[in-house]
């Protein structure tokens, strides 16, 4: 598994490379975008070089791009959804461009809309952001389920996959404080197998491709999106321990967007604290 963090790109991506490999992250996710402004960045062909190089030469195996927050596929406003499609887009250019796994995204929201139809029109962002661009792969994240959010169960995650045509580049990115603030339970080996078979399910095979380790402040059900460090939350060491050795999440990137002791993200010494987790889990499977 390559477990690694969310980092910042600040002075260009291939400084996030340099960020992972202080944090001995072997995978990182950033933003490709000022997550406040809907200006897409376009990376000049000597950054995606150097990008390249910094990452060839590293440790980090695995780079995801997390659209920003402010997208909202699923809009009710048309303005909204084209400034979603353009910056959509651009993400996926971006990560094409530098070779990430894939362009992360929060399906959308229905505010206090009808579910099925704000599916729809989610659906269809989607599937213009990827006709407009090539190759990078999407993976929807599963969400905590506060307000009209979409994809807190994997019946969702499912439909919006099938609204957005079903593409082969369409995935889903797991977040373990999402699924158990939307009510999955997950803190037991049995329980983490049976909530995967259901998200095989519904969303079909080999889509899971990226993953979120976070424990949750807010307790199962909560439907509230507050991240913990890995064993302060709901979830526990335990429940840590065993989300990170789910045998079918082995080859993925893992990335943790903890709040960390000083509230700027995981340390060096919590990422190595997550690999001994998987290591516990693993050991505990037998
Ligand atoms: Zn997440
Ligand atoms: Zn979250």
């Amino acid at each position: 598994m390559l477990i690694g963090a969310h980092v910042s790109p600040a002075g260009g991506p291939a400084k996030a490379i340099e960020r992972g490999e202080a944090l001995g992250a072997r995978s990182i996710q950033i933003f490709n975008q000022n997550p406040r402004a809907w200006k897409p960045t376009i990376y000049s062909d000597e950054q995606v070089e150097e990008f390249r190089e910094a990452m060839a030469a590293s440790e980090v195996g695995a780079l995801l791009i997390h659209a920003v927050y402010l997208l909202n596929a699923a809009s009710e406003d048309r303005d909204i959804r084209e400034k979603t499609l353009t910056s959509l887009t651009a993400s996926l250019n971006a990560g094409e461009a530098l070779g990430a796994t894939a362009v992360v995204l929060h399906p959308g929201s229905a505010k206090g809309g009808d579910v099925g139809q704000a599916i729809e029109r989610a659906g269809a962002t989607i599937a213009e952001a990827l006709a407009q661009s090539e190759g990078c792969a999407l993976h929807l994240e599963n969400t905590a389920g506060a307000g009209g959010t979409l994809g807190r169960s994997f019946d969702e995650l499912g439909a919006l996959i099938e609204a957005a045509g079903g593409d082969e580049r369409l995935g889903i990115c797991l977040d373990s404080c999402h699924m158990l603030a939307s009510g999955i339970e997950i803190r037991s080996a049995d329980a983490l197998t049976a909530a995967i078979d259901e998200c095989v399910k519904a969303t079909g095979k080999g889509r899971i491709g990226s993953l979120h380790c976070n424990d949750s402040m807010m307790e199962f059900g909560s439907n509230r999106d507050r991240h913990a460090d890995l064993g302060k939350g709901e979830l526990g060491a335990d429940g840590c321990a065993v989300f990170l050795s789910e045998p079918r999440f082995a080859d993925l990137p893992c990335v943790l967007e903890t709040p960390g002791p000083e509230k700027k993200g995981p340390t060096k010494k919590q990422i190595k604290e997550a690999f001994a987790l998987r290591e516990r889990g693993l050991k505990a499977r037998g």
